[in-house]
């Protein structure tokens, strides 16, 4: 596995069909199974990982963000990744950036109203990593729901040639939705942080049933978070997939999201709901996460 550090040197390094899947590392199985799904499609995977200053609001929270690029570049090798590209902030921005990316369209609603900005810095990096390396195909989590959307669009409406694929949620065995930051929660919090999954899995067995209104679907998480013991979510929406705006009733392909604090801890999670097929709820690990592995 080679660890990169300047566009130039990664594109040098890749051949045939090029897949990216962009991270901010810390890796877990999420993050792999979006390496695992590159690999199968793809000459050269590419996993980027830096954090992007641009997307925190809070400065505290990007202080935080657990890093370590050793056990990354261990982690990406043994899925078959071929390259991990690690940039300097100077090399991904050498002077602040003066150019402006953002759909706000598709950004304003859900995360937009509670991170301001956040979306709009996603989609200055990912612009400059679909610019700078050139990949055919992109790889991001369902996971992060409205920014697949935006990730998408930016695609689209900025001709970069690239594919961009979506991956089903990854799920600790009790089904809490895996998270860089879940390394933060207690013991307590853990345990009514699982009232969100809880609330979206109950909801896409309504939806699959034929449950049509988003407010009674949305209703459904909140239900469940509230006998957990929870504070009332920052939002529970049903909305349009390819939008990422809420929608009164599920007639399109759309994801019911979550977000919530749970001590200090902000999570998101979501189920994608499909009036014509099934939900996808993700995918359920068969045993704890790396993320509880000795060490990290
Ligand atoms: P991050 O490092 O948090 O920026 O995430 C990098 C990529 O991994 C994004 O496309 C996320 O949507 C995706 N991702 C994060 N958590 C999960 C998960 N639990 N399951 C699947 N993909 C995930």
């Amino acid at each position: 596995m080679r660890v990169t550090g300047t566009f130039a040197e990664t594109r040098a390094a890749c051949r045939g069909t090029v897949a990216l899947v962009p991270t901010m590392g810390f890796f877990h199985e999420g993050h792999l199974a979006l390496m695992e799904a590159a690999r199968e499609l793809a000459d050269t995977v590419v996993v980027s990982l830096f954090v992007n200053p641009l997307q925190f609001g809070d400065p505290g929270d990007l202080a935080r963000y657990p890093r370590d690029l050793e056990r990354d570049a261990t982690l990406a090798e043994a899925v078959g990744a071929d390259l991990l590209f690690a940039p300097p902030p100077e090399e991904v921005y050498p002077a602040p950036p003066a150019v402006r990316v953002s759909l706000p369209a598709l950004s304003t609603e859900l995360e937009g109203a509670y991170r301001p900005g956040h979306l709009d810095g996603v989609a200055v990096v990912v612009a400059k990593l679909y610019a700078g390396l050139q990949p055919d195909l992109a790889f991001f989590g369902r996971k992060d729901a409205q920014q697949l959307a935006v990730v998408s669009r930016l695609a689209g409406d900025l001709s970069f040639p690239v594919r961009v694929i979506g991956c089903p949620t990854v799920r600790e065995q009790d089904g809490l939705a895996l998270s860089s930051r879940n390394v933060f929660l207690a013991p307590e919090e853990r345990s009514a942080a699982l009232s969100l999954s809880r609330g979206l899995l109950a909801a896409a067995d309504a939806a699959e049933a034929g449950e049509r209104s988003g407010a009674a679907l949305e209703g459904v998480v909140a239900a469940e978070m509230e006998a957990a013991g929870l504070a009332a979510a920052e939002y529970v929406a049903l909305a349009d997939a390819a939008a990422a705006t809420r929608i009164p009733t599920l007639d399109c392909v759309a994801f019911l999201a979550v977000a919530a604090r749970v001590g200090a801890v902000r999570l998101i999670d979501n189920v994608f709901l499909d009036p014509a097929g099934p939900a996808d709820r993700g995918v359920r690990l068969t045993r704890p996460s790396l993320l509880y592995a000795k060490g990290n």
